[in-house]
């Protein structure tokens, strides 16, 4: 099962062997990657044609190294909006829910555990200018994941699962956000002295970055 398109996401599907499932829109984000070269050369022309961003080639170029041979399969099973399959006692619900990150994205949840595998999907926007979250997009996206029952949730690019309390608190940290964005059109200083009288405490690393995210898809 893939959650989206981003090359992280899909080079090594290949190896899975195994039928690979996938949103709609996955499945046409993966067929136009079937078209592109992984060769510095076009990497580099791709970024300058501002159809790649600087942050993923270089990431594609440290992790390939040499061996830019990727085999792009066409998925095995495609859905829209939700699907349901059961593994034996075990069932998994895969619904699509979009957000900034990527609109393709899809997560994955698992009734039985309570568990909640949500891929890249409350991440902000890297293919734009700046890094961004817009309010509307954000808001809503919080608003279905509260829907879930779950006791562990798996973020990509976390280092560790989080559980239920500390994914209560990082979604309630992006609705605070997206709030006093709202409330001090778009203006960090403003935003930042607030989240941090509610916070009682001075702001960290991933605060003040995710503030700046918000700031940067503030558009009035
Ligand atoms: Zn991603």
């Amino acid at each position: 099962m893939l959650t989206h398109w981003h090359w992280d996401h899909v080079f090594g599907m290949s190896e899975m062997k195994i039928p690979i499932i996938s949103n709609k829109m996955t499945y046409n984000g993966i067929k136009q990657l079937q078209e592109l070269s992984w060769e510095d050369g076009p990497l580099d022309q791709r970024v300058k044609a501002g159809l790649e961003i600087p942050f993923c080639a270089d990431a594609i170029k440290k992790e390939l190294g040499n061996d830019r041979d990727i085999t792009l399969l066409d998925p095995d099973i495609q859905f829209e909006t939700r699907m349901k399959l059961n593994l034996g006692g075990l069932t998994c619900v895969i619904e699509h829910v979009g957000g900034d990150h990527s609109n393709d994205s899809s997560i994955i949840y698992i009734p039985e555990e309570k568990v909640l595998f949500l891929g890249d999907c409350l991440y902000a926007n890297l293919y734009a200018d700046k890094w961004n979250y817009t309010i509307d997009i954000t808001l809503k996206l919080i608003e279905r994941m509260e829907e879930y029952d779950a006791e562990i949730v798996f973020l990509s690019h976390h280092n560790e699962p989080l559980n239920k309390s500390e994914f209560q608190a990082f979604l309630q940290l992006l609705k605070k956000i997206g709030y006093f964005t709202e409330k001090y059109n778009g203006d960090y200083k403003s935003i930042a002295a607030e989240l941090s009288k509610y916070l009682r405490r001075e702001l960290n690393e991933m605060e003040v970055e995710t503030i700046a995210f918000f700031v940067n898809g503030y558009s009035g």
